[in-house]
């Protein structure tokens, strides 16, 4: 059994929550469209699904609603922000408020984000940048049961590690390319699971270290109590991006990497670095927009490859899954929206389709 529901109906429902829950109405209702446009962006794993982790969280102290974005250290375009265990949605949004507006004024910003409650899709935070022609660089840790074995590793040791790049096009919509380094990310193994789907091989290791195509074996406790694991993507290129997002979204954020045995706490903590550039301020904007135009058209004219319609660009599978789900409703599989329902009754609000 499943549910296909409309966007508005399941904003409406999680903001309820949420609000229940502690957030202020207008936190829930932003944290709630964050979770809704990540759906409808194709994204299931970042959306509505982690209501229930969000409510355990806050029951466990872990998440903190209607904490705000604090300054650290600010140098003018070097600014050091902590998120205080708010809902990412909502710091992580008002931290890149403030970096845009320093990008703005003086051509660049980096920013470091600690302690923020799960970011989310991280492309969130690159699309508003883009909207306002920067481009932007964001490197991410997660702090969390340790899901992602290192290459040549039997376990987990790191978290899905997202890394996120946005570039303005002129003219056209933005490059927005936004992906975990895991080969695939951990809740999309829950959705799977929930489907009682098999995943491709070279997704994960089972609680041995041996290849598996079960996504159980990375969402509930297997034989011996332990998780299996799942493998980064491109091999130790992809091992070596989910480094270099620890080093600089844990260890130079101040918010900290993952070095100690999984515990089983429901909060998911990240730290973000974000480099924003504005291209007007380098000089080379004309030309930036006409090798970029001319190249992505460049690209457009490779005939398509087996099993391809044609080549498309980072982000244009979000933008046209936002179309279609917009039109045809949320698909929502039994088990998760069971989870939605089971949450809101912990805070007391009765959810019915
Ligand atoms: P994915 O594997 O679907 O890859 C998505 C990226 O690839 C997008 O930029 C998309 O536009 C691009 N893409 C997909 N198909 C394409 C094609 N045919 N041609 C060109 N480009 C194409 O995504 P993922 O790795 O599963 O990550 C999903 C989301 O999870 C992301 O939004 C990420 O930020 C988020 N995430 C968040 C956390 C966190 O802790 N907050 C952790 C991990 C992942």
């Amino acid at each position: 059994m499943s549910h296909t529901l409309d966007a508005t109906f399941l904003r409406t429902q999680v903001a309820g929550i949420l609000a229940a829950a502690g957030s202020s109405p207008a936190e829930a209702d932003q944290v709630a469209a964050n979770l809704v446009l990540a759906n409808l962006s194709g994204h299931d794993s970042h959306g509505v699904g982690m209501l229930p982790r969000y409510i355990d969280a806050i029951a466990e102290g872990g998440l903190t609603p209607n904490a705000a974005v604090k300054v650290k250290v600010d140098i003018g375009t070097m600014m050091a922000l902590d998120g205080q265990r708010g809902f990412g949605q909502i710091v992580g949004v008002q931290a890149m408020e403030l970096g845009i507006a320093r990008a703005k004024q003086h051509g660049s910003c980096i920013f470091t984000l600690s302690s923020a409650h799960h970011l989310g899709r991280i492309g969130h935070f690159a699309e508003m940048a883009t909207a306002q022609g920067l481009v932007a660089l964001h490197f991410v840790n997660v702090l969390s049961r340790p899901v992602v074995a290192p290459w040549g590793g039997g376990d987990g040791r790191f978290g899905t590690n997202p890394c996120c790049i946005g570039v303005p096009l002129a003219g056209a919509e933005p490059f927005l390319l936004d992906f975990a380094t895991s080969r695939v990310a951990q809740g999309k193994m829950r959705v799977a699971h929930n489907k009682g789907e098999q995943v491709p091989d070279g997704y994960l290791i089972d609680e041995h270290g041996a290849p598996t195509n079960d996504p159980g074996v990375v969402v509930v406790p297997q034989s011996n109590g332990l998780f299996g694991a799942l493998m980064t993507f491109g091999e130790h290129k992809g091992y070596g991006m989910a480094i270099a997002c620890e080093l600089l979204g844990g260890a130079l954020t101040g918010g900290g990497t993952w070095h100690r045995p999984a515990d089983a706490a429901r909060s998911v903590v990240n730290g973000m670095l974000t480099v924003l550039i504005d291209p007007a301020r380098l000089g080379t904007q004309a030309s930036f927009e006409q090798e970029a135009r001319e190249f992505v058209a460049w690209l457009r004219q490779s005939p398509p490859g087996a099993g391809f319609d044609a080549v498309q660009i980072a982000g244009e599978p979000e933008r046209r899954a936002r179309v279609e789900r917009e039109r045809d409703g949320i698909w929502l599989d039994d088990a998760t929206w069971g989870e939605i329902v089971a949450a809101g009754a912990k805070v007391g609000v009765t959810v019915t389709v």
